[in-house]
Parts: structure tokens; C-alpha cells; sequence
């Protein structure tokens, strides 16, 4: 019979900026099903919370809206990260408050916080609440690394003009890594920005948490894997969860109002760009007309996500003259076409979820990294796995990024990029399959999160 078998009250905080909330939710969805008894409070802002469509949950998952740390009557300067900043300052304090209002709405104390890793002060809060602090990680294993070694990355470097060009070998598992490739605010940029701050102490803290959890299988990195390993009580690779969300119907929703699907349904096996930059990036106007021009002189067939608001930058006339040739829309099923045999080349900013992504549908990337920790992921596809290539000047020109068109999908770099990305997709297949080690680490999360201290 259905008895209850835990009285555990999992506190669940996102982070509401970039796609962060997103995965959370996944895991939150699969540990709530495998754990129908325990009771996950879901904290994140309204705003964020009404774009993951909450509306199908099981009903041990209570959604809860945050502060967004946006004083009354505040008025924006426009300064970036400025809503980042706001949210992060306000935090503790907001998350503070919601649970202790949760905590009495259900009657149940939290046994466990189960935090964005970008909440360092989780720490402290779990062990004032005599909780378990179990940190997901939402990037990959190279910025996690970054982040962890932060005071060493700082002490080993000396900031000069060769600087950029040296590796981070005495890190194990980065040394094809440069300088140059690390996030603002490590050894370059502003290192007293608050998400600066924020990331080093997140690093200085998370070798306390119970568990670390990461959206990757441990096969993609085994030399980072065992070194975070080593540093970390617990770190568990529980991905790619672009391989497992089809296991919970709501995920399986596939959401596809523009027809992508039927339309690469009729294309040629691995011929078809398919072009995104993200929720948050959008490259500048010069930029995308160069993409725009590449794509109808080299005549590829193409689906490009682009918001709404930068398609009035596309040159003058050309969805009508490429309405044959490809579609340009403003989301699209990413995981569904990235799936799909017929995308042969995936044109990315590199943030992890979509670099994952790829990796699960064996598709090579063309990276043009933009901030944070997408220089870091280029970095890996090209350097370290070899399924990919930076795109040439850093920057897309019409010639140049034709050029890596036809590279990836013509050329025999390109045929070894493919070879390299099938070999990664069929060892992604195998973690998530039973008794893979993604599958395994899951139930080491499962028993993290539901096992109450006392
Ligand atoms: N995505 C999508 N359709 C789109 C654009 C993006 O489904 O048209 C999804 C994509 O599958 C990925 C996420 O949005 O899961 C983007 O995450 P990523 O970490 O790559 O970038 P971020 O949004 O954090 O910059």
C-alpha cells in the first residue's frame, strides 16, 4: 500500500534569469515522481514561474513566487546584470521568507534545500534549518571547475598581455583550457561585480554541500569528473536530462506552434542549420545580417530561432527570397530538431543546455560564444571533444561563416566532427539507460534529498 515513507520537506530555489529554472523544474518533476511522499516547495519569481507553465505538476509540488529584489518605484539604469544584481542582493532574505511561509502553510519543516549552486548562502540557511543542502550545478563541469578554483586560477596566473594564450593545466581535466576562455570576473574583468562575488564564494562553499548535482554524463568528462569527484562529498552527473524528459509526459508536450517538425521532416539527412543563441543573447545587427547572407549565398537549408523583435534587422527581402530555403522562427523545439537526422550543423551560442542538447543528438556545432561560461563550452566542443569549431574571427562575416557551413558539413574535418558527436550521443544514450551511471547517480540524488538529518 501507499504508505508515506519519508516526512521530508525538499525547499527547491531557483534562480530566475537565463535557463536555470527550466532544468530545476525537470529534476524537481522526476525526484517528485520517484518520491511521491515528499513534499518539494518550488521558490522562484512570479515572472519566471509563469514561463515554465506550471500547470500539469504532480501534486506533491507546491509552486511558490519569490521577491524579485526590484524596490518600489525603482527605475532602471540599464546597467547590465542590473536585475541579476537586484534579485541577488534581495535574496536570502526573500527565500528566507518564503519558506518559513511555506513551512507553516503545510506544517512541515524543510529537511532539505535544494538550491541553484549560484546560492552559496544556502549553506548557512540549511544549517541553521538543520537541513541537507544539496547544489545543482546548471552549466557544465569546465565553469564548475572554474569557479571552484577561483583562488588558485588568481594566485597561478599573472594578469599580463601573453597571459591569455596560457593553459589552466594545473587543473586536472583543463589542459586545453586558456585563459582567455574563462568567464568575466575569474582573472579579467570586474572581480567585484556582485555576481562576481557571488560565483567566487559559491565556489569556496560548495565543497560543504551534501550532494552536487550537474545536467552531463560523467563519460563526457571522465578526468573533470574525478577530480570534482575528489573536491565535492557527493558529485553526481544525472544527465543529459534532453535524454530523459521524454520518461514524464508533461515534458514530452512538445511545444512546436511554427511547424518546425513537418518542415525538417522533409529535408535531406544531416543538411539543415539549425540556428539559436539562447534565451537571453541576441548577436548585434551587423551580425546577423552576416548570418542572414551566409546562409543564402551557401544555399544550406536553415531554422532559425530569432526573437520577434530582432527580425525587423534581417536585409530587406530576404524571407521572401529564403522561403524556400529555410524558416525563421521565434522558438522553435530545439531538443526535438536537434534529435532530428536531418540537422547537420547546430549554430550556437554554446550555453550548456544547448551544447548538451547537441551532444545528445550527435549534431557538431558552429560556437560563437558570447559571455560567461560559453567561451568555456566552445572551448570543450572544439578543443576537447572535436565536435565543433569556433566560428573564424570570433565573429560572423558572410564569407567566414559559409566557410564553417561547408567546413562541418561538407568537408572531412567536418565528417570527423559528426563521427566524434555519434560516439558522444550513443555514450549519453548509454548513461541514461539502465544501469548507466547518470541513472545510478540519480538515486544517489534521490537518497540526498529525502534523507532528513535527524
Ligand atoms: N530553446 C528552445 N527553443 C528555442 C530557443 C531555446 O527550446 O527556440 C531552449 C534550448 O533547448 C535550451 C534553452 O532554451 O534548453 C537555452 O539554454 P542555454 O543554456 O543554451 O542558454 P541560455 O538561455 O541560458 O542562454
Amino acid at each position: 500500500t501507499d504508505q508515506p515513507t519519508t516526512d521530508s520537506h525538499v525547499a527547491v530555489l531557483a534562480f530566475p534569469f537565463g535557463t536555470h529554472a527550466a532544468p530545476l523544474l525537470s529534476v524537481t518533476r522526476r525526484l517528485a515522481s520517484a518520491s511521491p511522499s515528499t513534499l518539494f516547495s518550488f521558490f522562484n519569481t512570479s515572472q519566471s514561474n509563469s514561463s515554465l507553465f506550471p500547470s500539469d505538476l504532480p501534486s506533491n509540488i507546491h509552486v511558490h513566487d519569490v521577491a524579485d529584489g526590484v524596490p518600489e518605484g525603482y527605475v532602471f539604469s540599464g546597467r547590465p546584470q542590473e536585475a541579476i544584481e537586484l534579485f541577488l542582493v534581495a535574496a536570502p532574505e526573500s527565500f528566507r521568507e518564503a519558506i518559513a511561509s511555506a513551512e507553516n502553510d503545510a506544517g512541515k519543516k524543510v529537511t532539505c534545500m535544494l538550491a541553484d549552486a549560484f546560492f552559496w548562502f544556502a549553506s548557512d540557511m540549511a544549517a541553521e534549518m538543520k537541513a541537507t543542502w544539496v547544489a545543482f550545478w546548471t552549466a557544465g563541469p569546465n565553469s564548475l571547475s572554474v569557479h571552484l578554483y577561483t583562488d588558485l586560477i588568481r594566485q597561478s596566473v599573472r594578469v599580463n598581455d601573453g597571459c591569455m594564450e596560457e593553459t589552466l593545466g594545473f587543473i586536472s581535466g583543463m589542459e586545453k583550457i586558456r585563459v582567455k576562455d574563462t568567464p568575466e570576473g575569474v582573472v579579467f574583468g570586474n572581480l567585484d561585480s556582485v555576481f562576481s562575488d557571488t560565483l567566487h564564494k559559491m565556489g569556496l562553499a560548495l565543497p560543504r554541500a551534501d550532494a552536487v548535482f550537474i545536467n552531463s554524463f560523467e563519460e563526457l568528462d571522465n578526468t573533470l569528473t574525478n577530480n570534482l569527484k575528489s573536491e565535492f562529498k557527493s558529485y553526481l552527473n544525472i544527465g543529459p536530462l534532453a535524454l530523459l524528459s521524454s520518461t514524464s509526459q508533461a515534458d514530452a508536450l512538445v511545444d512546436d506552434p511554427h511547424g518546425c517538425l513537418a518542415w525538417i521532416k522533409k529535408q535531406r539527412t544531416a543538411s539543415v542549420a539549425y540556428i539559436s543563441f539562447g534565451t537571453v543573447m541576441t548577436p548585434p545587427p551587423g551580425e546577423l545580417v552576416a548570418i542572414a547572407e551566409g546562409l543564402e549565398s551557401s544555399k544550406v537549408p536553415f531554422v532559425w530561432s530569432l526573437k520577434e523583435k530582432n527580425m525587423a534587422q534581417l536585409p530587406k527581402g530576404f524571407l521572401e527570397r529564403t522561403r524556400e530555403q529555410g524558416i525563421v522562427v521565434p522558438w522553435a523545439p530545439q531538443v526535438e530538431l536537434l534529435k532530428h537526422e536531418a540537422t547537420g550543423v547546430f549554430v550556437t551560442h554554446c550555453g550548456w543546455n544547448s551544447v548538451l542538447e547537441s551532444v545528445s543528438g550527435g549534431v557538431p556545432m558552429i560556437c560563437r560564444p558570447f559571455f560567461g561560461d560559453q567561451r568555456l563550452n566552445g572551448r570543450a566542443v572544439e578543443a576537447v571533444w572535436g565536435i565543433g569549431m569556433t566560428i573564424i574571427n570570433g565573429v560572423f562575416t558572410r564569407d567566414g561563416f559559409g566557410e564553417c557551413l561547408d567546413r562541418v558539413l561538407v568537408q572531412d574535418d567536418g565528417k570527423k566532427m559528426k563521427s566524434n558527436a555519434e560516439k558522444l550521443r550513443e555514450q549519453a544514450h548509454e548513461a541514461v539507460s539502465e544501469k548507466g551511471s547518470s541513472v545510478e547517480n540519480f538515486k544517489g540524488l534521490l537518497e540526498a534529498v529525502v534523507t532528513t538529518l535527524n
